[in-house]
């Protein structure tokens, strides 16, 4: 009979949080403390050995046979968005957890040790940028670049670190590397209707979309909507509503690439009905997996807005934001989590993510497996996310296979005198 165990565990993790809309737990907020001390105790019950790194992400180890072998880690985050789900990033810490509970009740001693992390500030939420946790770690970043960050209230990142007993100059303490880990796992909710519409129940991550953004200021001239004939009119409003519509053209036209685009951001000004508009602030969000794809969708941008620059006599200008690389997930590892799938029976398809986790960093410095779970109507960041605990527990079994696959057995513990005397008496 399957264990409900991480369905109930959910929801006490939950109520530190829960609001009047959904959840909502910052990273370093109190909520977010209090979960973490719930996940302690819960780990330290199963008799894992608990520590917090320089940057405030919980790893409890289980150790293996051969203590400096590196370690095989599951994990995820347990801060969230304002107001989201409760199923983000939870159900992939518990699901490790999950995951121990049986090598305890099994009785199962690995040769590598096991280890669980519950990464810190994944959410872009509170300092703008996110996976912050999984990008220390990895060395990805680095204090010069985080310092500075401010939250909503002005606080730095630094300060909100002092705030929980962290100090920022020593961040660099917590990488790690190909040494420490010999494989990494996270189970995430797909955040995407996909699995649910194919009716599977597994999605194997083969690779990370990463985000190209550009932001826009695209410059006309503000002026009375009554007295100003269309031939003299340099609106903003319509020049920017060309690069938008292109956008999603393009995006329509490399969706085989696996590829989106979008204008996020779209600010008018004035703003006002009887106003010609005189500028217009726009941000755009293109990610794939293909790197060729994704150039060529900024490319005939970029080409986009010169030509509305000419043909409007608008003054646009424009800067790169971000543009990241896509990361390719270990090709082992999917054939592993794949076969696993296969072997137990749990129909599953291959698929990428659109989305950034925690799984994108570590696979810098171990081979790394990623795996998605139904999410209900493809809800998520929102109060209504959901996910059927059975599936979760589909999941939690893809992870239990493929963990001990690349932990190795090392055998059983011989059994106490107890189940000997049952057997006699029997
Ligand atoms: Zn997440």
């Amino acid at each position: 009979m399957s264990d409900y165990s991480i369905r109930s565990n959910l929801n006490t993790l939950n109520e530190f949080s829960r609001t009047d809309n959904g959840v909502t737990r910052l990273a370093f907020s109190t909520e977010e403390q209090k979960g973490k001390k719930f996940m302690r105790t819960l780990f330290q019950n199963e008799g894992l050995a608990v520590r917090e790194d320089e940057i405030g992400n919980m790893i409890a180890r289980r150790e293996g046979i051969n203590p400096q072998a590196p370690a095989v880690a599951i994990g995820s985050h347990i801060d969230s968005v304002i107001e989201g789900g409760e199923y983000d990033g939870t159900i992939g810490v518990l699901s490790g957890l999950e995951v121990v509970k049986r090598l305890n009740k099994k009785q199962i001693v690995t040769t590598n040790p096991v280890e669980i992390i519950v990464f810190t500030c994944e959410e872009s939420t509170r300092f703008g940028v996110s996976t912050i946790g999984s990008k220390v770690m990895t060395g990805l970043s680095k204090t010069e670049g985080l310092g500075n960050l401010k939250d909503f209230d002005g606080k730095t990142f630094a300060e909100v670190l002092e705030e929980v007993g962290l100090d920022i100059t020593k961040i660099s303490r917590a990488k790690r590397s190909s040494y420490d880990l010999k494989l990494f796992l996270e189970m995430h909710i797909e955040q995407g209707p996909l699995l649910q519409q194919l009716g599977k129940k597994i999605g194997v991550v083969t690779g990370i979309a990463s985000p190209t953004r550009l932001q826009l200021r695209v410059q006309g001239k503000a002026s009375h909507s009554g007295t100003t004939q269309m031939h003299n009119r340099k609106d903003a409003l319509t020049g920017a509503s060309e690069i938008a519509l292109e956008v999603e053209k393009l995006g329509r036209s490399e969706a085989n690439n696996d590829t989106v685009a979008t204008t996020g951001v779209f600010g008018v000004g004035p703003g006002v009905m009887n106003v010609v508009p005189g500028s217009v602030e726009m941000k755009i969000d293109i990610r794939s997996t293909s790197p060729t794809s994704k150039q060529y969708v900024l490319e005939q941008v970029i080409k986009k807005i010169g030509q509305i620059k000419t043909e409007r006599d608008l003054s646009i200008e424009w800067n790169l934001l971000s543009d990241e690389k896509p990361v390719h997930l270990s090709s082992e590892v999917i054939t592993s989590l794949s076969r696993n799938c296969k072997e137990l029976s749990i129909p599953y398809t291959a698929m990428s993510s659109g989305a950034g986790h925690d799984a994108m960093n570590m696979s810098y410095i171990c081979p790394t497996g990623l795996i998605f779970v139904p999410s209900c109507d493809g809800i998520s960041h929102h109060p209504d996310e959901y996910t059927e605990v059975e599936d979760m527990i589909l999941g939690i079994d893809v992870l239990e296979k493929t963990m001990l696959e690349w932990a190795g057995v090392s055998g059983r513990p011989i059994p106490t005198g107890g189940e000997g005397c049952e057997r006699s008496r029997g």
